[in-house]
């Protein structure tokens, strides 16, 4: 009998030393501010078949580590803004580049990304879920997650088939995650697309039905701000009219349906700060009439995303990755993903119900922040 005994860590919060490799390999070593955790229940289960409870591993330790199971490691999350319709040897800079700094991409590129992500074991999430600590992944797959700004050249409509579906330019970024997702269903092919005012540029009443079309087949909207300015900048005023104007337009075309996470223009502010309480307009207020409220805000790409669960992670700056080239230097996709080849990469347990990670690898980090109600599993 395989009587292999996991600790089950009911922990409120645990808090240790943290380390997490910046992308330019430089370890960001933050002090424990923290004293022990006080409110520490410990529980001896096992691996046996006859464990009841959904949340009860559903593995041995052997088997968690064979697979490299690790809840509290990082994971990517990538930033796309325009997809153009060219070939790599059609651009004069580096790989996929559209432009000097890497910004906007090639769709031969774009395409080959999401073949790469898939083959090195990624499977697409929705951003809205990894807010909420709902990570459900296949055991042994790792989250991925797509999402593209601007909303220019992203969903390039062509027209209307009979059916009243969009037809899209197949080389624009919906037309491309479509191809992949009729190729590998088990990909879960989703992103989030966070648009300013003039939404995707196919004519308000085409974005429209655009925008209903693609909460319906399992895509996300999100705010990226009406007129792209550094909210950084910006009075409280302006940062509600900013906010709020995009919020209270897509309430009207999707209600209900659109995510309430807002992609930070030049990814500005970069902290929050109690010295800069205008900046609580990102999350809260009210325009023309609207009340809004933001659950988490991005930053523009450099590195990998803390999990959710991890004591560093802050949902109102999360960080991206800039979907580009740079010959495996400066943050780009090849730099991010070997780094997470190399023991920062969440590798799921199959269950969004437990957090699974490996008691004595502090290098990935045992520090728990939020469990979101999830029972944490050491091994
Ligand atoms: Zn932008």
């Amino acid at each position: 009998m395989i009587n292999k005994k996991i600790t089950a860590l009911m922990l409120l919060a645990a808090m240790s030393i943290a380390s997490l490799t910046s992308c330019s390999g430089k370890e960001e070593e933050t002090e424990d501010t923290t004293t022990a955790p006080t409110t520490t229940t410990e529980a001896t289960t096992t691996t046996e078949a006859t464990t009841t409870t959904s949340a009860a591993p559903t593995r041995t330790a052997e088997e968690y580590k064979a697979a490299g199971i690790n809840e509290l490691n990082s994971i990517p999350i990538l930033m796309y803004h325009r997809i153009y319709d060219m070939k790599n040897s059609d651009t004069e800079y580096t790989g996929g580049n559209v432009d000097k700094d890497g910004y906007n991409r090639t769709a031969e590129a774009f395409e080959a990304d999401l073949r790469s992500y898939y083959q090195q074991g990624y499977r697409m999430m929705r951003l809205t879920d990894f807010v909420d600590g709902r990570i459900d992944v296949a055991y042994g797959f790792s989250p991925i997650i797509i999402t593209f700004d601007d909303g220019i050249r992203d969903v390039v409509l062509q027209g209307w088939n009979e059916d009243g579906s969009p037809k899209f330019d197949p080389s624009c970024a919906i037309g491309i995650l479509e191809k992949i997702k009729a190729e590998f269903p088990d990909y879960n092919v989703t992103a989030t697309f966070f648009v300013n005012d003039q939404l995707f540029e196919n004519g308000e009443e085409n974005d429209r039905k655009v925008l209903k079309w693609m909460v319906d087949n399992g895509y996300d909207i999100g705010n990226h701000t009406k007129d792209h300015k550094k909210l950084g900048d910006c009075d409280a005023n302006e940062i509600e009219k900013q906010v709020g104007y995009v919020y209270k337009k897509l309430e009207s075309i999707i209600p209900g349906q659109y995510v309430n996470i807002v992609a930070l223009p030049f990814g500005s502010p970069e902290k929050m700060g109690e010295d800069k309480p205008q900046y609580n307009k990102i999350f809260e207020g009210t325009y023309d009439g609207f009340s809004y409220t933001s659950r988490a805000s991005l930053l523009c790409g450099w590195t990998r995303a803390y999990a959710p669960f991890v004591r560093d992670y802050d949902k109102t700056c999360i960080r991206r990755i800039r979907g580009y080239d740079n010959n495996g230097e400066d943050c780009d996709i090849e730099q991010n993903f070997k780094q997470l080849a190399q023991g920062k990469r969440y590798i799921s347990d199959g269950n969004p119900d437990t957090i699974v990670y490996p008691a004595e690898d502090n290098s990935s980090g045992t520090w728990l922040k939020e469990t979101f109600g999830h029972q944490a599993i050491a091994y």
